[in-house]
């Protein structure tokens, strides 16, 4: 063994008691350090030949590298849609890089099992039935991505052909209509061989990022003559968190053909709140679904889960026949389901969070992050240099300033900012914005309120 691998063999314990001192040091001061640092960041080092032992990586990581982090686990970085780590989150990751499984076939099968009980966990969650299986993946873009292969090997069963055998070319030109698709969607598109410009935006309800259902019943006839299609339904849309009608679009299969997905990545937990679950009302109909976990259910990256009522389509497409793995049978092994073969143990900080806090603490972050979201969008109304571009209906603000909107006045903005909070911008309908997203299980009613501070200040200063 290399006498620097060797020692730290032999001085495992205290090599972990190190890490686990500076990783609670780094958790508590979290909150207090500066969300998005200035400092520039390291010239990469050339590979070392001899190395310098874990201890020694470890301070030089806490010296070059923890400065130039942000605070994206803390409780005021608002980008995007990010969530944190709740602690029982974790202990599962750490426990799921102790254990180091590869949860890929059942020739060495309880991490799979495992995944199987987090999976009906997360299932009764969001309100799913048991038709709904699901298989975890890294993130929603690769759920998007699974989702989508399914209903193209729908639209291939249609159609009498199989585009996993023959390729995606035997379905000719696909159209997939969405009224506010995440631009994962033509990404998973571009992927999956059917093109980015398969995907056919329907118009929206005015004001709206909701698809007008009228619009969409409208193009659904259009496309009628081409052969069935995929609808992508929006449960939760990045920049104004609005829902699609998705019982209504479900209700459209009695009279049109097509296989309906609905990218619910942060929006599923809607699901959790009494007040907020008629959002997703009608989400088990769908044909495939897409939820994010690294977002709002607060586990590490990379982490998301995929449904689908087909896992043997899903079979179809991902199946991974090889003399060393297993027959397919009833319940596929993992390696047959996602893109991937070799498959982490993600499903264990999940499991270690829904199993810590249940479906009420759950509850308590979604309700929470939606609380902040409407104060600060109360406080946003209130400031006479601002102005909210939709009504908060979930856990996102999106608003502007009130005279000359311009990207970069926002980013001068945001830049005041970086200390205390973080934004991210956006355009909607053609007004440059900021988004505020709240999906962090450590957010409180004191950090709104120091948001809206920061805003006030960074406004003066303009
Ligand atoms: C975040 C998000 C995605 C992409 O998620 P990743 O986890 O970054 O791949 C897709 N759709 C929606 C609605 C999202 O919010």
């Amino acid at each position: 063994m290399h006498p620097r691998l060797a020692a730290d063999h032999d001085g495992l314990p205290l090599l972990l008691e190190s890490v686990r001192q500076h990783a609670a040091e780094v958790l508590g001061q979290v909150a207090e350090r500066d969300v998005v640092p200035a400092a520039p960041v390291p010239e990469p080092d050339p590979l070392s030949a001899e190395g310098v032992g874990a201890r020694a990586a470890l301070e030089e990581f806490i010296a070059c590298w923890e400065p130039v982090l942000s605070a994206s686990a803390g409780p005021r970085y608002l980008g995007f849609v990010t969530g944190g780590t709740t602690p029982a989150a974790l202990a599962g990751d750490w426990m799921t890089a102790t254990w180091d499984l590869n949860a890929f076939s059942s020739l060495d099968g309880a991490g799979q099992s495992l995944e199987r009980e987090t999976i009906a966990w997360l299932r009764s969650l969001f309100g799913l039935s048991d038709e709904h299986h699901g298989t975890f993946v890294s993130g929603a873009t690769m759920s998007n991505t699974v989702g989508l292969a399914v209903a193209r090997e729908w639209l291939g069963e249609q159609l009498g052909v199989s585009p996993a055998e023959h390729g995606a070319a035997e379905l000719g030109a696909v159209q997939v209509l969405s009224g506010s698709a995440h631009s994962s969607v033509p990404k998973a598109l571009s992927m999956l061989g059917l093109g980015r410009r398969a995907l056919i935006p329907v118009p929206t309800l005015p004001g709206r990022e909701a698809v007008d259902v009228s619009a969409l019943e409208q193009a659904l006839r259009e496309a009628e003559p081409d052969g069935p299609c995929v609808v992508v339904a929006n449960a939760g849309t990045v920049n104004t968190a609005d829902f699609d009608d998705l019982r209504a679009i479900a209700a459209l299969r009695e009279t049109y053909g097509f296989w309906l997905h609905v990218d619910a990545a942060f929006g599923a937990f809607a699901a959790l709140s009494p007040e907020h679950a008629h959002l997703v009302d009608g989400l088990d109909l769908a044909d495939s679904i897409c939820v994010d976990l690294h977002k709002w259910l607060n586990v590490p990256y990379d982490s998301a889960v995929q449904f689908t009522r087909r896992p043997d389509l899903q079979t179809a497409v991902f199946q991974n026949a090889a003399a060393y793995l297993g027959p397919l049978g009833d319940t596929p092994d993992l390696a047959h389901l996602t893109p991937e073969n070799s498959h982490r143990l993600r499903a264990l900080a999940a499991w270690f969070t829904l199993r810590a806090y249940g479906r009420d603490g759950h509850r308590e972050i979604t309700e929470r992050c939606v609380r902040c979201a409407r104060a600060l969008g109360t406080a946003i109304d209130s400031m006479p240099g601002l102005r909210l571009l939709a009504p908060v209906r979930l856990n996102v603000v999106c608003f502007t300033l009130a005279d000359n909107p311009t990207a970069d006045r926002l980013a001068a903005l945001t830049e005041r900012l970086a200390d205390e909070v973080f934004l991210t911008p956006t355009v909607l309908d053609g007004v440059p914005a900021l988004r505020a997203a709240f999906s962090n299980w450590r957010t409180t009613e004191a950090d709104t309120r120091r948001v809206a501070a920061s805003l006030r200040a960074a406004l003066a200063a303009l």
